[in-house]
């Protein structure tokens, strides 16, 4: 069993001719609203994948919320954990020009009262054979869950997104990291992204490479670099929520980590083809028809 504990938003997305200046009002064209926040999408993506999947998180009490957990519960997550906490959900405000530019404002919302873990949530980490975490709530709360999953012997994953000033003592309780290319230079500092330092801080690290794949390194010498699956592109939002949620549910499943790369950019691909954000993520059968072709 995966568990999540991280974020839940809702997006809402208006497209527009251009991008409104401060003081200016634009009409703008289509609108959409889909669930979001990398926790949730992370969650929806490993339940998708297969994985039985629990989500841990804070929504609000709002209609997003209701809307929010509907959502997760119709993917197949488990969200008999959610807190509901009053007041808003976290909501990301995105407009898009037609040349595809955004401006984005993220409220966090109930993500901000996300703040330690009950005995109860707890207990659920440590019955997980993984836990993945984002970095989208309190970050006390991530090392909280991270250190109850390294207490129960649960493997721990930290997808370091987005990049933040990491609390000391954080990456000790991490078994794997999957950062991008700027993730881990916030990480490590320097221009170039370097595994070898952070296999100084963690034992094992997953560097995400968009179209490029992915590369695999350990301590124990491993250092791969496992290729992209080409696919026509069409929206690459999303891919590396995809990415992660799949790679959660292949380990989880005894998968040795090479393997398990090379599943997740098969998720990663499939989630490329489509337009759009968590209603773009694969299922199973989207993920094993690339990875077995
Ligand atoms: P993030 O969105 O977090 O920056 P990436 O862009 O690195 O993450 O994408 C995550 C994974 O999704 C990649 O490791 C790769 O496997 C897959 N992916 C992303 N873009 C493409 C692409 N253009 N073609 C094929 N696979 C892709």
């Amino acid at each position: 069993r995966v568990v999540v504990v991280g974020s839940a938003n809702m997006d809402l997305v208006g497209l527009a001719p251009s991008l409104p200046r401060p003081g200016e009002t634009v009409l703008g064209d289509d609108f959409v609203m889909t669930p979001g926040g990398k926790g949730a999408n992370q969650a929806i993506a490993a339940a998708l994948a297969g994985g039985e999947t629990v989500f841990l998180g804070a929504i609000g009490s709002d209609a997003f919320g209701v809307t929010l957990n509907a959502r997760l519960a119709a993917a197949g997550v488990g969200v008999d954990l959610v807190r509901t906490s009053y007041g808003s959900s976290g909501v990301a405000v995105i407009m898009v020009d037609r040349a595809g530019e955004n401006s984005i404002l993220v409220s966090p919302g109930a993500n901000r009262s996300f703040v330690g873990l009950t005995d109860e949530e707890s207990a659920a980490v440590a019955a997980a054979d993984v836990l993945l975490c984002q970095q989208e709530i309190p970050m006390a709360t991530v090392q909280a869950a991270l250190r109850a999953g390294r207490a129960a012997g649960t493997r721990t994953i930290l997808n370091a997104a987005p990049a933040r000033v990491l609390p000391s003592g954080l990456l000790d309780e991490v078994d794997l990291l999957v950062v991008n290319e700027t993730e881990a230079r916030a990480i490590t500092g320097g221009d170039d992204p370097d595994v070898k330092a952070l296999l100084a801080l963690v034992p094992r690290v997953v560097l995400t490479l968009s179209g490029n794949g992915s590369r695999y390194a350990d301590r124990d010498g491993a250092d791969v670099h496992v290729p992209a699956f080409r696919v026509e592109v069409a929206d690459t939002t999303a891919a590396g929520d995809a990415f992660t949620g799949a790679l959660a549910v292949a380990w989880g499943e005894g998968r040795d980590l090479i393997d398990a790369v090379r599943w997740a950019n098969a998720a990663g691909a499939a989630c490329v083809r489509r337009v759009g954000a968590s209603n773009a993520l694969p299922t199973r059968a989207d993920i094993e028809a690339l990875y077995s072709r």
